[in-house]
């Protein structure tokens, strides 16, 4: 396989995310020698550039050390600009014999990143069928959020994608899937007896997973107003890691095994109702700095009024054996106080206390970022003569534990599963299909008008209502653990 040519287009290639993530990925995975030995890449958009301008675009994105820059010309004679529509059969033609060039009548595999408005992703996955299918290796579809608004709009995505391609060959973005501690979820879990044992109703009272954002729209507010927070982030990251957590243990680790064990666990939740989330939206703090002092309604790309949440809390319900009557808190939101993304499992208050009401509930945090970390907050009696309680800490933290070890990013590992033909952690069109029966119902709501956000000021911790919605859900916040190790 080591010299079979392989062809990786990207569509969109004149870009926001072409030049931020694609180009750059494709650049690290190929200085660190993790591509196939001939890899040739081809970017593909409307826009009449050259190849150097697309360089010129890239550049300061793709981190070129000085010892690298002999690597990084190589990598860009690998390159290939081709300027053609979405829409017309022929620029697919010339697309496509560009692609034939490089495989040099060779069995050859294809990979096609689609960095496009989901506006022309149908006319240009029909294209590509048509016309730039390889003959004699495979073919690969890589897509990106979003997938559709809503269950019907994703259905018409997907049928549209299954009439053209098989699932095996769709590979559809969750770059939360490619987080080191989202990928660590099983093996916690299902490589260790302290934890697995303890993963159900009778010790786990709630969990809460949780994104953060320091910052808020500004500037891109119009894109986000299409789409709100739900659909950013809830629907897909939020549920992803729920589903990953939750499931039953798979017979394996084989990608599907464990996508329909997720799935099952989306099929055991109901569709939300507006009476279980609670539903923000950023104002300015006057006292705030530079952006801070915007709200979003400030905006001038956001349309007056707009009653779109910035900031979401969801409990949801898992009607099966092993978590009937536990809740799981979807929490997100922007301009908060803090950029975080974790998971935090709160376990049930030890019965037959005889500490006198002192001792409290274990907590097992999963911070996916920023500082990759697993703690667990447990009680242990105050060093000393004296015979109380105190929180403490059994800590993890990857920068002490793993001294310079470099964690790929996300898209890294993602694009690498897509020449490995791995799908384990790429979003599955029935998943998808659950997932957009959770939320459609509660966001048609939200749409239709029925629910006026909270607002909370930019820099805070987000609605006071949420805070309360936890507490209400068997999620007790103490403030009493105190952290004395490193800052973040
Ligand atoms: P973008 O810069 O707006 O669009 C990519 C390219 O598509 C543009 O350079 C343009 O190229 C073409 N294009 C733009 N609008 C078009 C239209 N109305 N009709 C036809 N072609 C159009 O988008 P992006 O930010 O790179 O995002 C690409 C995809 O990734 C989207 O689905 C987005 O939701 C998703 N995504 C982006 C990010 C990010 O960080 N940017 C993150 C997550 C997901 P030409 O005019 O040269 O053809
Ligand atoms: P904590 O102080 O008990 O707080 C738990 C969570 O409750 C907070 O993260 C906060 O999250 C939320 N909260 C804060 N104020 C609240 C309020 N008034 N009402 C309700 N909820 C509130 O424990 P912790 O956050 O796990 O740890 C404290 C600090 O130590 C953190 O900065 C943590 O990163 C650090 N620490 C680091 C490590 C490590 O790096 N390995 C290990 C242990 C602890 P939200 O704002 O998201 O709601």
């Amino acid at each position: 396989l080591d010299n079979v040519p392989h062809v990786f287009t990207i569509l969109g290639a004149s870009g926001d995310l072409a030049k931020k993530k694609i180009y750059p990925t494709l650049w690290w995975l190929y200085r660190d020698g993790l591509l196939p030995n001939v890899t040739w890449f081809v970017g593909y958009a409307r826009s009449k550039m050259s190849l150097a301008d697309v360089r010129a675009k890239c550049d300061q994105y793709m981190q070129v050390k000085p010892d690298e820059k002999e690597m990084y010309e190589k990598f860009w004679e690998l390159n290939e600009y081709v300027a053609g529509s979405y829409d017309g059969r022929r620029d697919f033609e010339l697309l496509n014999q560009e692609i034939a060039k490089k495989e040099k009548n060779m069995s050859a595999n294809r990979l096609f990143y689609l960095a496009l408005p989901p506006s022309v992703f149908e006319p240009c996955t029909t294209n590509i069928r048509n016309t730039c299918m390889a003959t004699r290796g495979w073919t690969r579809v890589i897509i990106e959020k979003p997938f559709g608004k809503d269950s019907d709009s994703s259905a018409q995505l997907s049928n549209h994608l299954a009439s053209l391609f098989k699932e095996e060959q769709i590979y559809r973005i969750d770059h939360y899937l490619g987080k080191e501690m989202v990928q660590n979820l099983m093996t916690l879990r299902f490589g260790n007896r302290i934890f697995g044992p303890t993963w159900n109703r009778e010790n786990v009272a709630s969990v809460l997973i949780s994104f953060k954002e320091p910052f808020g729209t500004f500037g891109r507010g119009g894109y986000f107003d299409e789409f709100g927070i739900i659909r950013d982030v809830m629907q897909n990251h939020l549920l992803q890691i729920l589903s990953l957590f939750a499931m039953e243990k798979p017979p394996s680790t084989n990608p599907d095994d464990i996508r329909d064990e997720k799935v099952k666990v989306l099929k055991s939740m109901k569709a939300l109702k507006l009476s279980d989330v609670v539903l923000g939206q950023y104002t300015g703090d006057p006292d705030g700095e530079g952006e801070a002092q915007k709200g979003y309604l400030d905006d001038p790309t956001v349309p007056a009024g707009s009653i779109t949440p910035t900031y979401a809390l969801a409990v949801c319900h898992i009607n099966n054996e092993r978590w009937d009557g536990v809740p799981f808190i979807l929490r997100c939101g922007k301009a908060l106080n803090e950029r975080k993304a974790e998971v935090r499992i709160q376990y049930h208050d030890v019965p037959g206390d005889i500490f006198g009401g002192q001792a409290k509930r274990n907590e097992l945090v999963i911070r996916v970022q920023p500082g990759e970390a697993v703690y667990v907050k447990l009680m242990t009696k105050t060093p000393g003569i004296n015979f109380e309680l105190e929180e403490t800490e059994l800590d993890l933290t990857y920068t002490n534990r793993y001294k310079g070890v470099k964690l790929p990013d996300a898209y890294e590992r993602l694009i690498l599963d897509v020449f490995c033909g791995s799908q384990m952690h790429f979003v599955r069109s029935d998943e998808l299909a659950q997932a957009w029966r959770i939320f459609t119902p509660l966001l048609k709501q939200i749409d239709g008008g029925q629910v006026t956000p909270i607002p909370y000021k930019y820099g805070s911790r987000g609605p006071k209502e949420a805070d309360v919605m936890c507490d209400q859900n068997n999620f007790k916040y103490y403030g009493s653990y105190k952290w004395p190790g490193h800052k973040l």
